[in-house]
């Protein structure tokens, strides 16, 4: 039975996921070599290869593992960063977009590795495309793939004109970039068979265990509610969920929720008419929608952005009319589940990975993106705590500035510079 506020968001996700045995809460006092907060992407990711590589592991889960936006999110598999190379490199240097660049595609490779090692069954399928909803954003798209080859993805296609039918059934479009190195699957699914891969290799997690407050020194002492963790490292991987353990950070980042919506099953002809190679889709608006079939061939569709992590009133009434919109083909088809989760922003939409004191690591703020880059993260953290820091120190390195104002009063700001950005995704400027 769960506590009031930690059970799964009522999703397509919860209601299809594997069965995955309730963790027990922390009581007592619980040594480890490393303890990671927070049973996400992030935190799981890192926990593995940890224990892989023979860590003593405890993870602490406020709520269910993958109560986050790791088991709520829109399952795409999209390389790289929410920030492109080339401004990487005007703004922070050839080295440090190298650097970046060497990894953009490395945590959809770590995904791949994990699912085929513990044989996760999270519906995988392959591709993903990124969709042109007006002449300037296709061109963006070109350099975008000059971009990535220059960087080594060698699996990108465009489809100029009306090629990307082939795809998508929809009139929306000019164009589109196929990306056959991307992909889909089911997050939570993906998140809860990395925590059994964690636990066949001898790693404990407790879950409705909120780490409250952190005595920091060496060792480290993690204080919860009914007891505590002594470790000798601390990972920090609560991401837009976690508040006042790093009070010093939370000014650099801010939390946004987005929604999502998931049809009912959709008969097989209708399937075929809108996705018929059963890709993922994002458009490349500034607040863009992205959509797939899942493994039972319902639509999953997302779109909207809420700054603060306010969610709207009605989620259905804020994506059907996208939805429409795209596949007006599937007018009045009935939404099974609607659900909205957070993730976290950065200013310059990087992420944000650093330390506190000598033991302490944190990565977090993927800024949108974040399945694949939260998956590299959990290596780079796994690297830093064996001694090689070069690979983390290149993304610990990128300055982050905070929002002017706070988080408090740059939610106004931000929203303003939302509708501003929703005005010009309308007139294709
Ligand atoms: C609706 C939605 C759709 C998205 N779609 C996509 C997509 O299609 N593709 C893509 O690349 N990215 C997408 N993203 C972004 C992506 O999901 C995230 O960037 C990524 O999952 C972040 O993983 P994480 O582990 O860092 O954080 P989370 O998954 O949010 O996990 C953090 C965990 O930490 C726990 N926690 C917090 N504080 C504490 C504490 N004090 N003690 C213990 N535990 C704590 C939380 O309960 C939570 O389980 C989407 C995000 C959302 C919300």
């Amino acid at each position: 039975m769960s506590k009031p506020g930690t059970a799964h968001v009522a999703s397509y996700y919860a209601a299809s996921a594997n069965p995955s045995p309730e963790r027990p809460a922390l009581q007592g006092e619980v040594q480890c070599d490393v303890c990671v907060v927070g049973a996400g992407f992030t935190g799981m990711s890192a926990a593995l290869h940890l224990a892989e590589k023979g860590h003593r592991v405890v993870v602490l889960e406020a709520a269910r593992i993958g109560f986050g936006a790791s088991g709520r999110n829109g399952g795409q598999i999209v390389n790289s960063y929410s920030r492109d190379m080339d401004v990487i490199e005007s703004r922070y240097g050839s080295e440090t977009a190298r650097a970046l660049g060497d990894m953009a595609f490395e945590g959809n490779r770590i995904i791949r590795e994990r699912i085929a090692r513990y044989d996760i069954a999270c519906d995988l399928k392959e591709g993903n495309l990124f969709a042109a909803c007006n002449t300037k954003q296709m061109k963006g798209l070109i350099e975008h793939k000059a971009l990535w080859e220059r960087f080594g993805n060698d699996q990108l296609e465009l489809l100029e004109g009306q090629a990307y039918r082939r795809e998508i059934g929809s009139e929306r479009y000019v164009g589109a970039l196929l990306d056959h190195s991307g992909g889909h699957l089911h997050p939570l699914n993906l998140v809860l068979g990395q925590a059994a891969a964690l636990e066949s290799l001898g790693g404990r997690i407790y879950e409705q265990t909120p780490v409250t407050s952190i005595e920091h020194g060496e060792p480290v002492r993690l204080h919860t509610p009914e007891g505590w963790v002594v470790a000798d490292r601390v990972v920090l991987a609560g991401n837009a969920y976690m508040k006042g353990l790093m009070p010093q950070l939370e000014g650099k980042s801010m939390p946004a929720s987005t929604q999502v919506v998931t049809t009912e099953p959709l008969d097989a002809a209708t399937a075929q008419d809108i996705l018929p190679t059963d890709r993922a889709v994002e458009d490349c608006n500034y607040l863009l929608d992205y959509y797939r079939l899942s493994g039972d061939r319902r639509l999953i569709y997302g779109g909207g952005v809420s700054y603060g992590g306010q969610d709207p009133n009605s989620i259905e009434g804020v994506i059907r009319p996208k939805l429409e919109t795209t596949f007006p083909q599937l007018k009045g088809v009935k939404i099974d589940y609607a659900w909205s989760g957070t993730f976290l922003l950065t200013l310059n939409r990087l992420p944000q990975f650093g330390r506190i004191n000598a033991n302490v690591y944190y990565a977090q703020g993927y800024s949108g993106h974040g399945v694949t880059c939260s998956h590299l993260a959990g290596r780079l953290i796994a690297e830093v705590l064996d001694g090689q820091s070069e690979r983390f120190d290149a993304f610990a390195g990128l300055p982050h500035l905070p929002f002017p104002g706070g988080r408090t009063l740059s939610v106004p700001l931000t929203t303003l510079g939302a509708w501003y950005y929703r005005v010009r995704d309308a007139l294709g400027v």
